[in-house]
């Protein structure tokens, strides 16, 4: 079954805005089995619309568009679907009731008259309910084709796909039920992955997917069956040898964000954290802060100049007991280990992470490393990376690898 997407809008040809909606669509469209091979994107011009629907119903039996349904004049999706099947607009009474409802819930007494334009539909269209905005969908037939029309926002397109267009798009396809595990490692390359794994990529059912990712390689198991027990059990067996071969770089599955993972981690172990941060300038802090339920775990964190010092104050120094602080601004193990003990006393926490600056030492083998270091009661761990692209991208890659690194510690009992 052929799929093709049109995404709708002149901000997507002007690059002012990224086209996520045809990668999710995309995305969905290969799950549910259908082979997606065309996709294109087309300004709010009648013209050229009618051109790339005209031609998406010639080839394409499953055809999704986004955008051109807002209440306004340059807004013509429905428009163009009407003029190339030849069939007229009309306004359905029970949809404009139902905008006036959307409107009033929003505290508007009145509806704008322009928003009358998304009540209208022509004969062989149904409407697609959309619980995230005042722009239903469209869902057409026409000699076995099916014509799915949605809004632009993504967060819209994402319920009318779960909610109505997925189940129908399953249903033509008899594509059953998928499933997808995703497996998160650290401190590997996609290169190294390969030479381990290699053999595992090439199948179908389970198909073998891996992919780079701010936080590390993520690797992606997609089982298709009739059940989700049945797709469970073809993933399984694929997971189970990967955990085999590279168990101990995979911090985290599914969702999982670096934070949460460790978060979840701590929780278990009934520990807290704390961090003296020279390295990533308050990123670390920042990631954890986003985790859900951080509150729990996360004490607080110290960020430090790289060029160091205050540690060395004589008022931290007897907060520390001592000039244990004469460290930071250092870029060696070692400074990154008196850093995590600091980090566990300074905040009070059972898990202490010390970060020290990027190298700036023009040796080849150093330009951009940075230490981070673990402690606990019982243990020390310390690891070390390079990162030396530009900071916009270097801080979150630094803070990403301390996450990835501390749940790696804490679920391997390393410290
Ligand atoms: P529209 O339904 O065409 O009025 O689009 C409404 C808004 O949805 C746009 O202003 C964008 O912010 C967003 N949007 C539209 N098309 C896309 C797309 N293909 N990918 C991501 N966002 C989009
Ligand atoms: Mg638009």
């Amino acid at each position: 079954m052929n799929g093709e997407i049109i995404t709708i809008g002149r901000e997507l040809l002007m690059g002012e805005i990224v086209d996520t909606n045809a990668s999710y669509f995309a995305q969905e469209l290969a799950n549910a089995g259908v082979t997606v091979r065309w996709s294109s994107q087309v300004g709010d011009d009648i013209e050229h619309l009618h051109e790339v629907i005209g031609r998406a119903l010639d080839r394409s039996q499953v055809i999704i568009t986004s955008g051109g349904l807002g209440p306004t004049s340059d807004d013509l999706s429905r428009e163009a679907v009407a003029g190339v099947l030849g069939e007229e607009l009309r306004v359905d009474s029970e949809m404009v009731a139902w905008i006036e409802g959307v409107f009033r819930e929003r505290g508007v007494t009145e509806m704008p008259k322009t928003n009358i334009k998304q009540a209208n539909i022509i004969p062989s269209a149904t409407f697609l309910p959309n619980p995230g905005g005042t722009a239903p969908g469209w869902w057409v037939k026409r000699n076995g084709s099916h014509i799915f029309m949605t809004p632009g926002p993504p967060r819209e397109i994402k319920r009318m796909w779960a909610n109505h267009i997925g189940p129908a798009v399953r249903d033509m396809t008899g594509a059953g039920v998928v499933h997808t595990r995703i497996l998160r490692t650290a401190g590997m390359t996609e290169g190294g992955i390969d030479e381990v794994l290699g053999d595992l990529f090439g199948t179908e059912n389970p198909y073998l997917g891996i992919y780079a990712h701010v936080d590390g390689i993520q690797l992606r198991i997609i089982s298709r069956a009739a059940t989700d027990k049945e797709a469970r059990s073809i993933t399984d067996p694929l997971e189970t040898e990967i955990r085999r071969r590279i168990g101990s770089a995979i911090w985290g599955a599914d969702d999982d964000s670096a934070a949460t993972r460790l978060g979840e981690l701590l929780i278990d172990a009934e520990m807290t954290v704390g961090v003296v941060d020279s390295g990533t300038g308050g990123t670390l802090a920042s990631l954890i802060s986003r985790a859900a339920g951080h509150e729990r775990w996360f004490r607080g964190s110290m960020i430090t100049g790289p060029g160091g010092a205050p540690l060395a104050t004589p008022l931290l120094e007897s907060m520390l007991g001592g000039p244990a602080g004469r460290t930071t601004g250092t870029v060696s193990e070692a400074a990154a280990v008196q850093m995590a003990v600091n980090a566990r006393q300074l905040m009070g926490a059972d898990l202490g992470i010390g970060i020290t600056p990027p190298s700036s030492e023009d040796d080849e083998q150093m330009k951009g490393t940075i230490f981070v270091a673990f402690a606990t009661s019982s243990g020390k761990k310390v690891v070390r990376s390079r990162f030396y692209q530009p900071p916009d991208r270097a801080l979150p890659r630094a803070a990403m690898f301390a996450l990835t690194e501390a749940a790696k510690a804490i679920a391997g009992d390393e410290v």
